[in-house]
């Protein structure tokens, strides 16, 4: 049986998609293969590749001055190849920093650059955006990095930063395709896939064309956007199981009515959500209102010693990883494109009646 799985990632996949990798799984086109066994040189997987990028490029409306990288390593490889790609030996760079993976990525990137925190949510516990007015930023960086979503904490941006003239570089691996995005806003996306894209392991980069051919010396050729878009991301190998299904994702995605379809459906469920959370006299969310993610939903109990078996019980009722970070505690619930409204809608029946029963 099918649960509803509100993991933080890796994440819920598309049903259909699924049934369709299996169907094809152990004869992929004909060709007595699976996609895994079959050269990522062949026509047929260059065929897949190449339209995997043109269904994303659709679906994001990315512009022909970017390139899209398909890579490994996760967005945490990217905390550090940002910075070998984007800031030259010495440079500084601009963080926003807004919770956990904000401060990894700033952490990471101290290591090539000089880093310069514009912003810091502490004040606020985290719960809430810094109000950009406020930002020190350095018209010299070499990039302003900023984390849309906070994962963990469930604080999201209700806005994209005016960089000015700094390319705008946003870790976007837990809202990227939830909702329609401008991608010339910014210098470089990146995103792992594991919680809107396809299973973890692949790492997708966008990336404006004037940002890429900038490598420090001494760069990896993998972690180098330009050697690896000179290549189509298949310097080597790349993750080509990864690939196949992030595009079967993104041809759902377009049969579903594209990404302001997705938005509907995502607002749709996240109002919910916190529309009960709000009015429940039980639950509560501590994060500003203006800074809530579409995405992750943390929510609490009144009492610590509820969390157990609210989660055991959930699970029992096939409402799956409910818990909250471990860094954090509480639940957490992950609402990803892959995630229906009928889901949303089971968990908060089941709240409901939790709640009755023990409140
Ligand atoms: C999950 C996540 C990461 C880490 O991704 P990996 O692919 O595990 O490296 C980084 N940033 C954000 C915002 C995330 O949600």
């Amino acid at each position: 049986m099918r649960v509803f799985n509100f993991a933080a990632g890796p994440a819920m996949l598309p049903l259909a998609v699924l049934e369709q990798a299996k169907a094809e799984l152990c004869d992929w086109q004909g060709s007595g293969m699976s996609v895994m066994e079959v050269s990522h040189r062949s026509k047929a997987f260059v065929a897949v590749a190449a339209e995997a990028e043109a269904d994303l490029r659709a679906l994001l409306a990315i512009p022909s001055n970017y390139k899209v990288l398909f890579l490994q390593g996760g967005a945490t490889l990217q905390f550090s190849a940002i910075p070998m790609n984007l800031a030259p030996p010495g440079a500084s760079v601009d963080y926003v920093h807004t919770g956990a993976w904000s401060k990894k990525a700033l952490t990471d990137a101290g290591r090539y650059a000089n880093v310069h925190v514009v912003a810091d949510g502490a004040a606020s516990g985290y719960f809430a955006v810094p109000p950009e007015a406020g930002w020190q930023r350095d018209p010299t960086a070499a990039y302003l990095h900023y984390t849309p979503n906070e994962t963990i904490s469930g604080v999201e941006f209700g806005f994209v930063p005016d960089s000015g003239q700094v390319p705008l570089v946003a870790d976007l691996s837990s809202t990227i395709l939830s909702r329609p995005i401008e991608v010339a806003r910014y210098g470089l996306i990146y995103a792992g896939a594991q919680k809107n894209i396809g299973p973890s392991g692949l790492t997708v980069v966008i990336v404006r064309e004037d940002l890429v051919g900038r490598a420090r010396p001494g760069t990896p050729p993998v972690l180098d956007y330009q050697a690896m878009a000179a290549e189509g991301s298949m310097l080597n190998t790349p993750p080509t199981f990864g690939w196949y299904l992030a595009g079967l994702v993104f041809k759902w995605l377009k049969a579903e009515g594209g990404l302001a379809a997705a938005a509907a459906r995502n607002r749709a469920k996240m109002q919910a959500l916190y529309g009960y959370i709000d009015g429940s006299g039980f639950y509560s969310n501590p994060v500003a209102v203006d800074s809530r993610s579409w995405m992750n939903v943390p929510f609490r109990l009144p009492r610590p010693e509820l969390e157990k078996p609210f989660a055991a019980e959930a699970a029992r009722a096939g409402l799956t990883n409910l818990d909250g970070h471990r860094s954090v505690g509480g639940m957490r619930a992950s609402i990803y494109n892959a995630m229906p409204l009928e889901g949303v809608e089971a968990l908060i029946g089941f709240m409901r009646d939790f709640a009755k029963r023990h409140g």
